[in-house]
């Protein structure tokens, strides 16, 4: 049997790694993609090779998508992973910021939707993997411009499955609640570059609080593990958020409507 060839983006840590080296497990080929090499070179070993490069950078996308067509002929899975959260409420946040959030987990996401689709085409097959968020159907106070990328990365994985269901291509979205990976500690840095009014300070304390549960959140192996379900899935999920709080928000926002979610989340936040 041919083996399955996977790219996974963001393989450096967390949930991408965790997902590389569980498919690695499983018999497959992974290509790990992130910026950092020495941590990309932990992993290495006869199922993972790692390709450092950066998702915002379109030439060393092709570079290595020609490099695993040469190499293996084929592509199976793509994992599209790599993102960070920018924190911060809407008016403080600079356009710059904004739009280099978008750079990552959006167009970073569509750069490799881009560069393994036609090869995926040729095959008759294939089976694309977009990491989301609980805030890809919610969103929060000082989350905007993350819950922006993520919604968005929703509408783009519900256009592309319609588009390429019978090219034999499925599209899947994982919708992982509050993971313990390094996203958080990441998202507290960069909070930090912005500066806030003090009429601010109030949301700014509340998504300290938003967060608290981290240290206690489950690990990033409950995502890898929805991940090789879905791709070894003769029908996969279109859809798949974990764990609860995952599904709970997005359930709590539907029966509660707008206004009440926003006021239960103020409470939560105490703001
Ligand atoms: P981590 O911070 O642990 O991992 C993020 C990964 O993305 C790293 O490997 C990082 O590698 C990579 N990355 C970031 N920017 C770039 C870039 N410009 N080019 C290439 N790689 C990049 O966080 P998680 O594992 O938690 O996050 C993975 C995904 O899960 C993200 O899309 C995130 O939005 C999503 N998610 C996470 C949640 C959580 O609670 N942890 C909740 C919901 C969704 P490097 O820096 O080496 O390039």
């Amino acid at each position: 049997m041919t083996q399955k060839i996977a790219l996974v983006t963001g393989a450096s840590s967390g949930i991408g790694r965790a997902t590389a080296e569980l498919l690695a497990a499983n018999g497959y080929y992974v290509f790990a993609m992130a910026r950092r090499v020495e941590r990309l070179e932990q992993i290495r070993s006869d199922c993972i090779e790692p390709i450092p490069l950066d998702v915002t950078d379109e030439k060393a996308i092709a570079l290595a998508i020609e490099h695993i067509i040469l190499t293996k002929g084929r592509i199976d899975v793509l994992v599209n992973n790599a993102g960070f959260g920018q924190l911060g409420v809407i008016e403080c946040v600079s356009m710059e910021a904004a739009h280099y959030q978008f750079e990552v987990n959006v167009f970073g996401y569509a750069r490799f939707m881009h560069a393994v689709l036609p090869q995926m085409r040729k095959q008759k097959s294939g089976c694309i993997v977009n990491i989301s968020s609980i805030l890809g159907k919610i969103a929060l106070p000082g989350f905007g411009w993350y819950a922006a990328s993520k919604h968005a990365i929703e509408a783009l994985s519900e256009s592309l499955r319609g588009e390429v269901k019978a090219l034999g291509i499925d599209v899947v979205v994982i919708a992982p609640g509050l993971i313990k990976t390094e996203f958080a500690a990441k998202q507290f840095e960069l909070l930090k570059t912005i500066s806030h009014p003090l009429a601010y300070q109030k949301i700014i304390a509340g998504l300290y609080k938003l967060l608290a549960g981290e240290p206690t959140a489950p690990g990033p192996e409950i995502i890898a593990r929805a991940v090789l379900s879905a791709v070894t899935k003769s029908i996969p999920p279109v859809r798949h958020a974990l764990p609860w709080d995952s599904k709970t928000a997005v359930i709590a926002r539907w029966l509660l409507g707008g206004r009440l979610f926003a006021w239960a989340v103020r409470q939560q936040m105490r703001v």
